[in-house]
């Protein structure tokens, strides 16, 4: 019996960190809570660092560090208390940390991600931002490293359990791999009248079908852009080219995403919409441990559709092929500008049409340029904001 893996969570607040401790709770003997980590949420950090015994506890917002303290006296927990920025950093390349749950939203996970990599880590990758406007970097960093990225993202996911094993050494064109086929759920607004678009609120925007997620990605669900920030993730993950990469509408999400191969055979992954699949799967690879997840009944289901996406309702789809096929700073500044929007729109400041608007004219704003090193991508990632702000 070997020791349980010391395990770190950034962003252990949030929904996928909230999943990803539901399956380690089931499994004490594979694997150990090392630390937690959260933006601002100081209270609810002490209470997990609480029930899930962790040792160490990172707030990222340093004005809450004593808040921090006081909340873990008060709930009985070990964790020594860190904070800032460089703490993401420091506990996600711990010696004893040897899986990394990057779970943080937005580009503020790039870095403790990245430095995962770095140092050589198991990481299990949702922090999806992270990969698009860095993925060169992250392909560079994993080769030299030998780092295993297992992607998170259900989509993602799939397609790497679709996949043959030996992909990565071999690549996708010499694996017989003609398309990545990444399935969208089509958001709360497929089948909306587009005149009504204009007025929907953050709380219809949240309100997703069938997942149920942070409010960011929420919204990116809404307009497509999740879908677009995947297919730039899928290039990422899988080094696969724009035109290896077809988007199909699917409502039900029971088909995570498919892998079609050059004789004709498909292959997918099929599942319930629940995230504690890809979390578990993504924790215990190559092994298969449970998850507490419902059995999928395709009886129950009854059927499967499929549709082409309307890039002319939700238009964040075509900047995000666009902005891929662009390459170098394109992607950062899709992203950044795409994160500016979000919080816009959720803070009532903008409407809900306004998000792709604000995305494009950042776009044709946003100086071309490489996107090779971190300070490529940050530099990319920081002006991207100052222009998306203007357009506000
Ligand atoms: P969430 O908003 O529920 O949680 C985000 C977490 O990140 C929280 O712990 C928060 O404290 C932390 N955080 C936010 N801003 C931070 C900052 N500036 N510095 C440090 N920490 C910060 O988000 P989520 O839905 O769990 O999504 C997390 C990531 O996983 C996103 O990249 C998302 O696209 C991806 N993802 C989520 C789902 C899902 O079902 N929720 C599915 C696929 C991929
Ligand atoms: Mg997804």
């Amino acid at each position: 019996m070997t020791a349980p893996a010391g395990l770190v969570i950034l962003g252990a607040t949030g929904s996928v960190g909230r999943s990803t401790l539901d399956v380690v709770a089931r499994h004490p003997d594979r694997f150990s809570v090392l630390a937690l980590t959260a933006h601002s949420d100081a209270e609810g950090l002490a209470r997990l660092c609480a029930a899930h015994d962790a040792a160490y506890a990172v707030i990222a917002d340093e004005s809450r560090l004593s808040t921090l303290k006081d909340a873990l006296r008060a709930n009985g927990a070990r964790a020594e208390a860190l904070a800032g920025p460089s703490a993401l950093e420091d506990v996600a390349t711990l010696d004893d940390a040897e899986i990394v749950m990057a779970a943080i939203v937005g580009a503020a996970g790039l870095r403790p991600t990245l430095r995962a990599v770095m140092s050589g880590k198991r990481v299990a990758l949702a922090n999806k931002e992270s990969m698009v406007i860095a993925g060169d970097l992250f392909d560079r960093e994993r080769r030299a490293s030998g780092a295993v990225i297992v992607p998170v993202d259900s989509e993602h996911n799939a397609l790497f359990q679709s996949l043959p094993a030996d992909f990565q050494s071999r690549g996708l064109r010499e694996s017989g791999v003609d398309r990545l086929l990444l399935t969208a759920s089509g958001g709360p607004f497929l089948d909306a009248d587009p005149d009504t678009l204009a007025g929907v609120t953050p709380e219809q925007a949240c309100a997703h079908p069938n997942w149920d997620m942070g409010r960011k990605i929420s919204v990116d669900s809404a307009t497509l852009m999740n879908k677009g920030l995947e297919v730039i993730e899928a290039n990422g993950l899988f080094g696969a080219p724009a035109e290896m990469i077809e988007v199909v509408v699917h409502p039900q999400s029971i088909i995570h995403s498919l892998v079609a191969y050059r004789d004709g055979s498909v292959l997918a992954q099929l599942g319930m919409p629940d995230m504690r699949t890809p979390i578990a799967h993504a924790l215990a690879w190559p092994d298969r441990i449970e998850a507490g997840v419902e059995r999928l009944d395709l009886a129950r289901a009854g059927r499967l559709d499929f549709q082409a996406p309307d890039t002319h309702r939700f238009p964040c789809l075509r900047l995000a092929f666009d902005a891929l096929r662009a390459g170098g700073r394109a992607p950062a500044v899709l992203n950044a500008a795409n994160e500016i929007a979000v919080q816009a729109f959720l803070d009532g400041e903008i409407g809900f049409t306004r998000i792709p608007a604000v995305i494009e004219s950042t776009l044709t704003a946003a100086a071309p340029g490489p996107a090779d090193t971190l300070d490529d991508v940050l530099a990319a990632d920081a002006e991207a904001r100052a222009l998306a702000r203007e357009q506000l």
